[in-house]
């Protein structure tokens, strides 16, 4: 992974795109090929949660109810995460989510190797009926789907043979309003990565195979230019 890297540091990807566009699963079959490794902030606060920290015990039930962890706490915890894996191309999943973010990403220090915007585009009536079917696994994480991406055995991870759950935050009403916020708090910064000719938009309904390889085919031209610049 560290051939990718130039005196700035490794690549950071950001993968975009509204609750249930994808961005958990395109990023385990990135971590899982080796180019990329996925940061999400939703996993790494449900493990907090999970583990019962002070900083679970905070934000569990903000995370429950589908509303947003403060953007104090999220710069801190991607700051510390970005910056303990420098020489580790990344894929950032899950921040920035508004504007306030945005913008303290843009002052971090981590930000000078933001290389791609990588926006999966889903619309909303596909979005609802995939997360109210979506289950993930209690022990790794694996995303699986009843009905599009189910199982092999009913309950059971493909991956760890771990338990299948539902996310506490995956009810309708829960899912309208993540993508309410979605759509009034980070849809917008699409507009500024478009402006800064950071971003790059993938169809998020295809096969997520087919989703995989079309990011890898732009991940490929980044890998590249680091090469040839760095
Ligand atoms: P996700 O797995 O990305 O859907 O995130 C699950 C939940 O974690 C969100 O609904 C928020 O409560 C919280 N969360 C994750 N990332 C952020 C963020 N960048 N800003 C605020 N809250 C976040």
């Amino acid at each position: 992974m560290s051939s990718h890297t130039n005196e700035l540091g490794a690549p950071i990807v950001v993968i975009m795109g509204p609750p249930g566009s994808g961005k958990g699963t395109q990023g385990d079959l990135l971590e899982h090929s080796g180019v990329l490794k996925k940061v999400s902030t939703g996993d790494i606060l449900r493990s907090h949660v999970k583990r019962g920290t002070d900083l679970g015990k905070k934000v569990s039930a903000i995370i429950d109810a589908g509303k947003f962890v403060s953007d104090e706490i999220l710069a801190e915890l991607v700051e510390c995460e970005l910056n303990s894996l420098a020489m580790t191309p990344v894929l950032l999943d899950g921040y920035p989510r508004n504007e306030k973010q945005a913008k303290n990403f843009g002052q971090s220090k981590a930000f000078s190797r933001l290389t791609k915007v990588i926006f999966l585009s889903v619309s909303k009536d596909f979005l609802v009926k995939r997360l109210l079917g979506r289950l993930v696994c209690s022990s790794c994480g694996a995303t699986f789907h009843l009905k599009s991406f189910p199982p092999k055995v009913n309950g059971i991870c493909d991956v760890c043979s771990g338990g299948l759950v539902s996310r506490n935050d995956d009810t309708r009403e829960i899912v309208e309003r993540r993508l309410t916020v979605y759509e009034n708090e980070t849809e917008p910064l699409l507009n500024y990565y478009n402006k800064l000719g950071l971003l790059e938009t993938v169809d998020g309904r295809s096969d997520p195979k087919e989703v995989y390889t079309e990011i890898m085919s732009k991940i490929n031209k980044i890998t590249k230019n680091h090469r040839s610049t760095g």
